[in-house]
């Protein structure tokens, strides 16, 4: 058994809400662990074979209705995909307001259409439904969360701020990887950490350096 385990949702089944299509993330993540050798590590630290309890979880939700319960695994990706208000010519036809679910949107008939971005989950259902262009997709990535669990001492794990590319999301899990190996000395969980140090200072650790959030 390996020391980590990825599930991604069920989207492949024909899922309408998926905003994140391709199929190679999976893939990319398993690269990540085996580059950062953790199965080794584990096996060096524990007595018997891996068990559930020793794997490092990760899901993957393909848009935000996040199925496999990302809040509740050591680290939970979420597709997401940014919204704009572009420069074409607003049709008054409101079905933005109809399709968000989030009532995010308001449409005013003079000025067009308006984001209420603190509503915003990132489904870019708005985009698919407007037929003039008006709201279009700015950008597609991925939020990530971190240090959930379930059991004794559960914890809903922690949004890290903005939305990052496919290749940050990976550094980001590498990051998380050797920051817990590197204290697995107190946590034999990676969600135990933020009970030791604090979520600014994990966040540093694993936040990639350059990344700018564009929300
Ligand atoms: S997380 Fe979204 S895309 Fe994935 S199965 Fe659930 S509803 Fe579909
Ligand atoms: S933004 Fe698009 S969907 Fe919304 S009212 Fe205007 S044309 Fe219709
Ligand atoms: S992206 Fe989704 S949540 Fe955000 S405004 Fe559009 S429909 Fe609403």
């Amino acid at each position: 058994m390996n020391a980590y385990k990825i599930k991604i949702c069920k989207r492949e089944n024909g899922c309408r809400n998926a905003v994140y299509k391709e199929s190679e993330i999976v893939d990319d993540i398993v690269s990540v662990f085996e580059g950062t050798n953790y199965t080794d590590f584990i096996k060096g630290e524990i007595k018997g074979s891996i068990k559930s309890h020793h794997q490092f979880k990760v899901t993957i939700s393909c848009c935000p209705n996040s199925c496999p319960m990302p809040q509740i695994v050591d680290l939970g990706i979420v597709a997401a995909s940014t919204v704009m208000v572009s420069n074409e010519r607003c049709s008054n036809c409101k079905l933005c307001i109809a399709t968000c679910l989030e009532h995010a949107i308001v449409v005013d008939e003079i000025n067009g259409p308006d984001i209420m971005r603190d509503r915003c989950v990132y489904c870019a259902k708005c985009a698919d439904k407007c037929p003039t262009g008006t709201i279009t997709v700015k950008e597609n990535g991925f939020r990530v969360m971190v240090g959930g669990k379930l059991g004794r001492h559960a914890r809903l794990a922690s949004e890290l701020p903005g939305i990052f590319s496919k290749q940050e999301a990976l550094k980001i899990v590498e990051n998380s990887v050797e920051y817990f190996k590197e204290h697995y000395s107190r946590a034999k969980r990676f969600a135990d950490l933020f009970s030791i140090y604090s979520e600014n200072e994990i966040f540093k650790r694993i936040v990639p350096v350059n990344h700018k959030s564009s929300i």
